[in-house]
């Protein structure tokens, strides 16, 4: 048995079984490369799940932790810490909010948005405590908690969980109208993505967010947008919103902003509408703790510093024109989708058979629903990469 074998069954001995991870053990990674006990290398094409926008341990972000974790690394709330101030103050700038309130996971930034707009529909819009009511996008991925899958439309992220939170409503996504006709006194905000991530990559029609961004102006219910997943340049933009032009009153944010290292996640708005928590009203002990604050800092500043947005949007380009190329000879593929480094392969079969080629090329994805293969390498990739793992991907894909 291999090292990478015994890993394996000890992990599937021991580790509850809510993942079915593909037959890869990592042990070490730099850039868009990973390694496995054996020594085979990996170019690493889901990053993730997009948390790994810089790269696997970036020298940069690596230092700040180091550095970070030579002074302090926990503070909890009840103390002011050096770094939350600054940390809050740059993503505030980044996204152009007033204010942050800092968690760790990507649900529980969702969770917060929800806490935010239940109270602001109370408290600014006067809707009785009780009937505030969310509306969401059929297909959402929004994370795992009770609440959170409470709205979920995947049958497998539901059963056996209920009983469920009341107060949302469910509409089609990319479809403006369905959204307004859901609307009533009591809505207080709509949650979506505006890249369907976990959904495979699902782009809106054009003009979708900015028809949302119109009707929610126009009802006084607040637009969040949920771009744990797009955000950070990931899609070609800062964040994916502003590919139409449009800001949300609500960013919920995460994975990529811990520069891969740790879980950093946050909640961005304005006074008006991050106002309405008081102390004591909501928390985490970990949020906004100086470790991951230094980590976000970092990676804000290199995101910004080193143009990942226009990194993105260039690769991007490039890795979507040599895919469509590859999909030419092979007649199963029936689409190539999605914004910058976040690309979707649609089968009109089951991708699972490519995605074991794919690994067997040294070229590591995952499938999202059955017939859907995402693409979303690290931003660092350079072009000689790309055209590497290009010809493994043609090699798995077409022979
Ligand atoms: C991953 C993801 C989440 C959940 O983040 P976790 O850190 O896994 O809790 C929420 N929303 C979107 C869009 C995501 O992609």
């Amino acid at each position: 048995m291999t090292l990478s074998q015994r890993i394996i069954q000890q992990t599937n001995e021991y580790c509850a079984h809510n993942y079915h991870p593909k037959d890869v053990v990592i042990e070490q990674a730099s850039g868009c490369i990973v390694v496995d006990p054996e020594g085979r290398e990996y170019y690493d094409m889901l990053s993730a799940y997009s948390a790994h926008n810089l790269g696997h341990r970036h020298p940069e972000v690596v230092a700040a932790a180091v550095e970070q974790l030579g002074k302090v690394t926990l503070t909890s709330r009840a103390f002011h810490n050096t770094v939350l101030g600054e940390f809050c103050q740059k993503l505030a700038q980044l996204t152009g909010k007033d204010m942050i309130l800092p968690m760790n996971t990507g649900a529980e930034a969702v969770e917060t948005a929800i806490k935010t707009a239940r109270r602001w529909g109370v408290d600014v819009k006067g809707v009785v405590d009780g009937k505030q009511q969310i509306i969401v996008a059929e297909n959402n991925f929004h994370g795992r908690t009770v609440t959170v899958v409470s709205f979920s439309t995947d049958p497998t992220a539901r059963r056996g969980y209920g009983p469920f939170t009341d107060g949302f409503v469910v509409v089609e996504y990319g479809n403006a109208d369905a959204l307004e006709a859901a609307i009533t006194d009591n809505t207080v905000a709509f949650l979506v993505e505006p890249i369907q991530g976990e959904a495979g990559i699902v782009v809106p029609p054009e003009g979708y967010l900015r028809k949302v961004r119109e009707i929610c102006t126009r009802h006084n219910i607040l637009f969040i947008a949920d771009e744990i997943q797009t955000g950070f340049a990931r899609t070609g933009k800062m964040f994916a919103c502003q590919h139409e032009g449009v800001v949300p009153d609500i960013f919920t944010l995460g994975k990529a902003l811990g520069g891969g290292i740790m879980p950093v996640s946050a909640v961005a708005a304005n006074k008006d509408i991050l106002g309405v928590f008081e102390p004591g009203s909501h928390g985490s002990t970990f949020g906004g703790n100086p470790l991951a604050c230094a980590v976000g800092i970092k990676t804000m500043e290199i995101l910004v510093r080193d143009d990942y947005a226009k990194q993105a949007r260039e690769k991007g380009e490039y890795f979507m024109d040599k895919l469509r190329e590859i999909a030419k000879s092979n007649p199963h593929i029936i689409q190539v989708r999605g914004k910058g480094l976040l690309v979707g392969v649609v089968f009109d079969i089951e991708a699972q058979g490519y995605v074991k080629k794919l690994i067997a090329n040294g070229v590591l994805a995952k499938e999202t629903h059955e017939c859907i293969i995402r693409f979303a390498p690290p931003i660092v990739i350079t072009y000689e990469q790309i055209d590497d793992a290009c010809v493994k991907i043609a090699k798995a894909l077409t022979e």
